[in-house]
């Protein structure tokens, strides 16, 4: 049973059930209200603490294990040894 099934089997069952009237109070004047109980959730907004690798630039977020040398962060041995290679430059 959806929203639309409300408005297209419900309502006229309460109006023909009780009147127009009755009906009227039920629905507080605006059928629409009935449906309009839903509100959007606040959107929940997660900020990570990140940190990038000083060679190849990606970011991570900071619970990733990372590798360090002479103050740089790496996220592999890879780039550890690239850079260790290229003179720490
Ligand atoms: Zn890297």
């Amino acid at each position: 049973m959806g929203y639309r099934n409300v408005a297209e089997e419900v309502f006229p069952k309460l109006l023909a059930a009780y009147g127009g009237e009755t009906f009227r109070m039920i629905t507080g004047g605006n059928v629409a209200r009935i449906l309009a109980w839903w509100k959007e959730k606040p959107k929940v907004q997660i900020k990570l603490k990140m940190w990038k690798c000083k060679w190849c630039s990606k970011d991570f977020v900071e619970t990733l294990e990372n590798y360090s040398k002479a103050d740089f962060i790496y996220c592999s041995m890879d780039c550890l040894r690239a850079h260790t290679r290229a003179g720490l430059k």
